[in-house]
């Protein structure tokens, strides 16, 4: 491609609206444009990115024996009824009337559609087992777009879904999809974890997701220093305490005591004179319609979907100060659980609590020996806070340290939900008619595109990885207006074409300066010079992007070099 006759609007300032840096180097580079608040338009070099990432992602797939389909992004509400999600959902489903009344929803997934499919499809155990999987564009109207790419509300997924006859067969499915995960971020040269994954509030069903280590990743990722536990925060598990010895403390009295201005968990302490595990540390949520209370150490913090899968809620959320006040009449603070008009979760610490101290539910003050059981019940007890760097590693003791991770594929064992739900049934060997035990494997094909650069940039911009660069080779002409250099130049960019290698030739009228930012900028590979030290010697510079490293070579022999390089590039991927 001649640089020239492409729409590559690079701009050297730094957009405003973008806080990240794969946002802005979007931006800056021309790779995308927004349209509207999570919604972009692919220019020619990153709808080029993004069909790299689909091409690794497709050949892995089927690889992995999955066939490919297309659904139609239009969904009828009526199937969204039918799995009973047009309730749960909530407003990430865009949702809208056609002409004729009828509801309908932009697909953020597609298990209504596949499931569709497969039971009027599938009847037999001999279709079994089978995958299906798309490349296609999803809408969620996510509350909070941001992050250019990363987090749209149109954005590029595969979806794949897979239906077996027996669980075993389902857990080979996952396995293979696994295997191919692996495989597809490996190949697009990502520094990559899969951790395991809150799967919501499915019984029995278990999930991974694959995390792109970056510090402006969303997700906070558990890890251990002794062995291969790797968690999502969300996930990880927090043993419940042994009995501990302050249990068989004698329990004084419920005081009340006056805490002016003491509203943090911490000023409360000191004021009081206590530690902040002797508080008592009462958070309000709404979770679906009710208003609950959730209880945890004062020197700990509550992990929401921890609360979400205690409650089984499809949605929770923290109060405000005000929203407290407007629903409950109750200072922010200041409340505790003793007299609480609400129902309780508490974390299993707090139940081991003895003489604590909690809000008194008025302005300004405070209980002091505070006692479970004796001075307030609790509904539902279990693993309610977020483990802590300090917490021992729930698979084998050792030390934990926290990562923060960008998600870039999620792998799930659906098991029956579904199916069972729909009735998609097939005949198994003795005629019986049972439900298809599903699987789903989502890649945030668009993410991955913001994920890489994440972490292969520097001062000077984009670092792509080879397999997924838009173009191999930035070919430089710093000469387009001299009759010697131009000859070569053409000649080489048509020698590299022939060799398959894709170039992308600079023969813009351009000062050097910039066309030397513009090929950092976009973060080509492998960069080609022909300058002044063409016309003096006749040798072509080979510059490697990441490296800074520098060759010469003769023109004769440039294309076959590059070349080489490339090759043995890819080989050690
Ligand atoms: P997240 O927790 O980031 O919102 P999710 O759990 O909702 O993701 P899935 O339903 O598992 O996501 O979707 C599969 C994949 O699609 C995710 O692993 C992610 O890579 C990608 N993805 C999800 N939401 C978005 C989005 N708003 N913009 C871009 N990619 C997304
Ligand atoms: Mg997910």
């Amino acid at each position: 491609m001649r640089y020239s006759q492409m729409l590559l609007p690079t701009t050297r300032e730094t957009p405003a609206e973008a806080e990240v840096i794969s946002h802005q180097l979007l931006l800056r580079g021309g790779f995308i444009r927004k349209l509207s608040a999570g919604v972009y338009t692919f220019l020619p070099l990153g709808l080029l990115t993004l069909q790299k990432v689909s091409a690794i992602v497709r050949e892995e797939m089927n690889r992995a024996g999955a066939q490919e389909i297309l659904m139609p992004m239009v969904q009828p509400g009526d199937l969204w009824m039918e799995s009973g999600r047009w309730q749960h959902y909530g407003p990430e489903l865009l949702r809208f009337r056609d002409r004729n009344e009828r509801d309908c929803c932009l697909g953020p997934t597609h298990e209504e559609v596949v499931t569709d499919i497969a039971r009027r499809e599938l009847q037999s155990y001999r279709q079994l087992p089978m995958n299906l999987y798309q490349i296609q564009t999803k809408y969620r109207d996510e509350i909070r777009p941001r992050f250019g790419l990363m987090r749209g509300r149109e954005f590029v997924m595969k979806d794949a879904y897979s239906f077996d006859a027996d669980d075993e067969g389902a857990a080979q499915s996952y396995e293979r999809m696994r295997a191919a995960y692996d495989r597809i971020f490996t190949r697009c040269g990502l520094d990559f974890r899969m951790v395991e994954a809150d799967s919501g509030s499915i019984g029995g069903s278990y999930s991974h997701e694959f995390m792109v280590l970056a510090e402006t990743g969303e997700d906070t990722l558990v890890l251990c220093h002794d062995c291969s536990y790797a968690a999502n925060v969300e996930k990880a598990v927090v043993k419940a305490p042994a009995q501990s010895p302050v249990a068989t403390q004698s329990l004084e009295e419920l005081r009340k005591v006056e805490t002016p201005g003491q509203k943090r968990v911490k000023s409360v302490a000191e004021f009081l004179q206590v530690s902040p595990q002797q508080v008592i540390k009462t958070m309000i949520y709404l979770a679906d319609e009710e208003i609950v209370a959730a209880l945890v150490r004062g020197d700990r913090e509550v992990q929401t979907v921890k609360l979400k899968n205690l409650l089984g809620a499809t949605e929770v959320q923290i109060l405000t100060e005000d929203q407290i006040w407007a629903a409950l009449r109750l200072p922010m603070g200041y409340i505790g659980p003793v007299n609480l008009p609400l129902r309780v979760v508490a974390d299993h610490e707090v139940l081991a609590m003895r003489n604590a101290v909690a809000g008194a539910n008025e302005k300004g003050s405070h209980y002091q020996g505070v006692n479970p059981e004796r001075d307030f019940s609790v509904q539902i007890s279990g693993d309610l806070r977020e483990i802590a760097e300090d917490d021992s590693c729930p698979a084998c003791g050792g030390s934990l340290y926290f990562k923060e991770g960008i998600e870039v594929g999620h792998i799930f064992k659906l098991g029956t939900k579904y199916s069972e739900a729909m009735e998609a049934t097939f005949q198994d060997s003795d005629g019986q008619e049972q439900p298809l035990i599903m699987g789903c494997y989502g890649i945030g094909v668009s993410r991955i595109v913001a994920a890489a650069i994440e972490q292969n940039y520097d001062e000077n911009g984009i670092i792509f990885p080879l397999p997924i660069a838009p173009f191999q080779v930035i070919l430089l002409n710093l000469g387009p207006n001299d009759e010697e250099l131009t000859r070569a130049a053409d000649s080489l960019y048509q020698e590299l074409q022939t060799a398959g290698v894709e170039v992308l030739y600079d023969d813009r009228d351009e000062r050097p300066g910039s066309k030397f930012n513009d090929a950092d900028l976009l973060g080509i590979p492998y960069r080609l010079t022909l300058g002044r030290t063409f016309k003096q010697k006749g040798e072509v510079e080979l510059r490697e992007r990441r490296s800074g490293a520098t060759s010469s070579l003769l023109l004769a022999e440039t294309a076959a070099a590059v070349q080489a390089r490339i090759a043995s590039a890819f080989a050690a991927l």
